[in-house]
């Protein structure tokens, strides 16, 4: 992986040079929380956050469009040529829900709709320093070394500027006059100090995460799910604003000349109700705590053994807007409670 210097003096001219490339977005603060938004000014990105309301997945999978058109003669598909979007400052962690997504969408069955928003998204992440929410030193996401097109990481007085793609390479090679090679010894032990600073910074750590797996499966009839079950608002915030979570309904709306309509694609979540309800009226999961138990097995369990690795990033956006505290960590911790208890296998 070519890497390079880019002192920070140069950072609006970098801005400025990106901008001329496509529609560039970064982390924009509104209020107390931070949302990706489109960048006129270098002035308006704020990089001193530490997750975003809605990650990556707003620019692949947004939450609600039309996938094709119908009359009586047939149907047309709309895939648009979507508008070159570059989205600056993704934290690893969304960089990983990112591969996570692309892995569902571009795998044996092809997602044209995702694919082409995909292909016309460049990548620019940025490091970050944790929160007492952040969980992805758990998940083992904290770091990454691909599915990015550049990432910056911030030092003192520079970025180091990490090329990760040939779209990435094509950016260097237009900015070559702000970058410079002089990659010393010295950077790198800053780069190593700076590392290792942030590592000490994690504060919250989740010991039973790499167990969780075998833990849900053994506890899948534990009370603690009814428990959970109970609080769930079905609100459906959580899948919503995770990054990996994916699910979407798809619905044809007639027009009102009964001759011609279109069909809709919207974001889901396995915790609403009716998510499981098939023809007939009948609904597979009737209640909060069944829908609870897919949204966890699915993510903790199922991910793993289907793609080898969980469906969990670690960003913490279930546990800052999950309404009564029911997220990753929470049921984690429970779970692997319940199996400490009952079997004493932990101290
Ligand atoms: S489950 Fe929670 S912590 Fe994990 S990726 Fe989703 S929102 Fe982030
Ligand atoms: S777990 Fe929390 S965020 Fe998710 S549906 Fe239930 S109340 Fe809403």
């Amino acid at each position: 992986m070519k890497t390079y210097k880019m002192v920070k003096s140069a950072f609006p001219d970098f801005i400025e040079l990106i901008k001329t490339k496509g529609k560039l977005f970064g982390p924009v603060k509104q209020k107390s929380k931070y949302s990706f938004e489109e960048i006129s000014d270098v002035k308006d990105l704020d990089f001193d956050y530490q997750r975003t309301v809605l990650g990556v997945k707003k620019f692949l999978t947004p939450p609600k469009y039309k996938t094709l058109t119908f009359n009586k003669e047939g149907t047309k598909d709309i895939i648009d040529e979507p508008e070159t979007n570059i989205v600056i400052g993704v934290h690893p962690c969304d960089i990983h829900a990112v591969k996570i997504l692309d892995r569902l969408f571009l795998g044996n069955i092809k997602d044209p709709y995702y694919a082409s928003r995909r292909e016309n998204l460049t990548i620019i992440g940025h490091s970050c320093l944790p929160d007492d929410k952040c969980l992805c030193q758990s998940t083992g996401t904290d770091m990454v070394e691909d599915g990015f097109d550049l990432f910056l990481t911030e030092l003192d007085d520079y970025y180091l500027v990490w090329v990760g793609s040939d779209k990435g390479l094509a950016l260097t090679i237009a900015a070559s006059d702000l970058l410079s090679e002089d990659i010393s010894d010295e950077t790198i032990r800053e780069y190593v100090r700076w590392q290792q600073k942030r590592s000490s910074m994690f504060k919250t750590v989740m010991p039973s995460f790499k167990y969780m797996a075998d833990i849900i499966t053994l506890n899948y009839d534990s009370e603690i799910w009814e428990q959970f079950g109970e609080k769930c608002l079905s609100c459906g915030t959580c899948s919503l604003v995770c990054p990996t979570c994916n699910c979407f309904n798809v619905d044809d709306k007639i027009l009102m000349n009964a001759e011609e309509g279109f069909r809709e694609r919207m974001l889901d979540s396995c915790t609403l109700p009716y998510y499981s309800m098939v023809a007939g009226d009948h609904d597979f999961r009737p209640d909060r705590t069944t829908r609870l138990k897919l949204y966890y097995t699915h993510k903790l369990k199922e991910y793993i053994g289907r793609w080898g690795q969980p469906g969990c990033v670690g960003c913490g956006r279930c546990v800052t807007y999950c309404p009564v505290d029911i997220n990753v960590l929470t049921v984690s911790e429970a779970l692997f409670g319940e199996v400490c208890e009952t079997k004493e296998v932990c101290e």
